[in-house]
């Protein structure tokens, strides 16, 4: 892209309304623009993150075995009557009245809109285990929206819905999804807990909140420092493997982690020696439930189990704040100019900085160099304007591409030009090839394509 034909409204001041730095940073950054409070349009810088993100928690969710689909975000009030959270869910729910006078609500989850899909279309124990999830639109009309798109009212979410015959089955279900999370959350370059929480109006048994680091983070978190230490890597997982998911999900469960709703003072002290007792703020950036057969009883959610009888199903349902996650990473990752975004999220993968647009050697080094990285598949943003150094590197460093190619006449005359790492601040002297080969090989490893295997070890599902 080039950035003289690219939407990017950049703000030179700093809005006051904007309380914590992400919030600031996505408003100068030209991210998001407010309608009203808690409701943004994402505006194409904006938008890509989040489509970056998006496509992580699609791909998580395929090599885990989830399956894909779409509900609306208008639901009919006639199912949460069914499952009695019409009334109990309160003032966060938005009802709606249609011209016909019927009651609507624009969805703030999906748990009976899934279970009647399920009742309706499946029959047999046969069918199970079976998770569907889809990533759409949610309202919460939440009393205190803030903090940009971290406590919107409406915002863009993962929720998954898995089926299981057995009360095994679905806390198998819900050990996957907690491997599954950890590695979403790593390719973003975060680095989420999983810390045991409460349920809250979903209901159920198990739960587990994930929650990133940050002084800015709304809940007050409590843990042993040797969690930080763990990262799930490259590690190979077998899904389906009963003992992999629990082994991985003791691993990274096991040592004192609570947010406050749960923290236990006392408990804290016994299981945590004094110098690694930790207490910080942290974001939530996700969370997995148990319930068991809460809405399948409510709702009549049965199948035909082995002994031919109608059994009721066991479920769990799974988030992540794909919206928030945006302004996570930010709080996450940046520095006094601007955001730093981690390579698997960038909306560019590499800035081109152009130092005097209109030289004829210049501009066109640029053009190969925004040629060569293009035909290797990748997505540079060229800043071709006509404008003075300072303010392009101003611009680069505030979207926070992590790697930037500053291109001069003089560097030019010695055939370079300069690779600068957003992060560490650190340049160097290179000639242009192998500039765009440097950044092909950094990027190598977040290519999907070429990085994920889908696991095609699950049946998919046809009903018709
Ligand atoms: P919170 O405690 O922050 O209000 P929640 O526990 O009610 O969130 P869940 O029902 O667990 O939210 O939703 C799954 C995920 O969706 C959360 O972990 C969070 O990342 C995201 N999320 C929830 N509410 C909002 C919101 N108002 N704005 C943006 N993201 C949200
Ligand atoms: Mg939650």
């Amino acid at each position: 892209m080039r950035l003289s034909r690219f939407f990017l409204p950049v703000l030179r001041e700093t809005p006051a309304e904007a309380q914590i730095v992400s919030h600031r940073l996505m408003l100068r950054a030209g991210m998001i623009k407010q309608n009203a409070a808690g409701i943004y349009s994402w505006l194409p810088l904006g938008f890509k993150v989040l489509r970056k993100i998006e496509n992580i928690v699609h791909e998580e969710q395929a090599r885990a075995g989830h399956i894909a689909m779409l509900m609306p975000t208008v639901q009919s009030a006639d199912l949460w009557r069914e499952s009695g959270r019409y009334d109990a869910y309160g003032d966060e729910l938005l009802r709606i009245r249609d011209r016909h006078d019927r009651d609507m609500l624009y969805g703030p989850t999906n748990e009976e809109m899934i279970t009647d899909i399920f009742r309706s279309h499946v029959g047999s124990y046969k069918d199970l285990p079976l998770t569907l999830y889809h990533i759409q639109w949610k309202f919460r009309d939440e009393m205190r929206p803030r903090f940009g798109v971290m406590r919107g009212r409406e915002f863009f979410m993962k929720d998954g819905y898995n089926f299981d015959l057995s009360k095994e089955d679905a806390l198998h279900a819900y050990n996957r999804h907690l491997v599954t999370y950890l590695r979403t959350y790593e390719r973003m370059g975060l680095q989420a807990i999983p810390m045991r929480a409460d349920s809250g109006p979903i209901g159920g048994d198990d739960t587990h909140e994930f929650l990133v680091l940050a002084e800015t983070g709304e809940s007050e978190v409590f843990y042993d420092s040797a969690v930080t230490d763990l990262t799930f890597g490259d590690r190979e997982i077998d899904y389906d493997s009963v003992a992999q998911c629990a082994g991985v999900l003791e691993e990274f469960t096991s040592k004192y982690a609570r947010t406050d709703e749960t923290h236990d003072q006392t408990v804290f002290e016994q299981q945590v020696p004094q110098e690694r007792r930790r207490t910080a703020r942290g974001i939530e950036v996700g969370q997995i439930f148990y319930f068991g057969t809460k809405y399948s009883d409510a709702m009549g959610a049965t199948v035909q189990g082995p002994d031919g009888k109608p059994t009721p199903v066991h479920m769990g349902s799974h988030g992540i704040g794909v919206s928030r996650l945006v302004g996570a990473i930010i709080e996450a990752s940046h520095d006094d100019k601007g955001i730093i975004w981690p390579e698997g999220v960038t909306p560019f993968h590499c800035g081109i900085v152009n130092l005097k647009q209109g030289d004829a050697e210049a501009d066109a080094a640029c053009e190969s160099l925004y040629a060569g990285l293009t035909a290797l598949g990748l997505d540079p943003l060229y800043d071709d304007r006509d404008e003075r150094a300072g303010g392009k590197f101003a611009t680069m460093d505030l979207i926070g591409l992590p790697w930037r190619i500053t291109v001069g006449p003089r560097g030019l005359k010695n055939g370079v030009v300069e690779l600068t790492s957003r992060r560490t601040g650190e340049s160097e002297e290179v000639p242009p090839e192998e500039a765009v080969k440097k950044i092909a090989d950094i990027y190598r490893g977040h290519h999907a394509s070429e990085h994920v295997p889908m696991m095609g070890n699950r049946s998919f599902h046809t009903y018709i």
